[in-house]
């Protein structure tokens, strides 16, 4: 299966930066769209997996790329948080 495993880490970070913001919508549509923007400014990188690999590649990665997605992740949570895309 191709799969971009900057998403899996994606959706893995996802909740952890969540916690950071006290103040901040999380609903799916929140959440999908600072998934898509985190994705958007961070390189693609395809891998070959199998069912259940991706996990354990997330925790073979490297320090450094934790931070940039953590980075990505902050700048589009901040961005979202100014502007959903729904009325309160
Ligand atoms: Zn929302």
């Amino acid at each position: 299966m191709l799969k971009n495993h900057v998403e899996d880490v994606v959706v893995w970070l996802l909740p952890k930066v969540l916690k950071e913001y006290d103040d901040i919508c999380t609903c799916e549509k929140c959440k999908d769209d600072i998934k898509a923007i985190a994705l958007n400014k961070l390189k693609p990188h395809y891998v070959v997996t199998k069912e259940g690999e991706s996990y354990a590649k997330i925790n073979d990665m490297s320090l450094q790329f934790k931070t940039d997605v953590m980075q990505a992740l902050m700048e589009a949570a901040n961005i979202v948080k100014e502007n959903p895309k729904h009325s309160k």
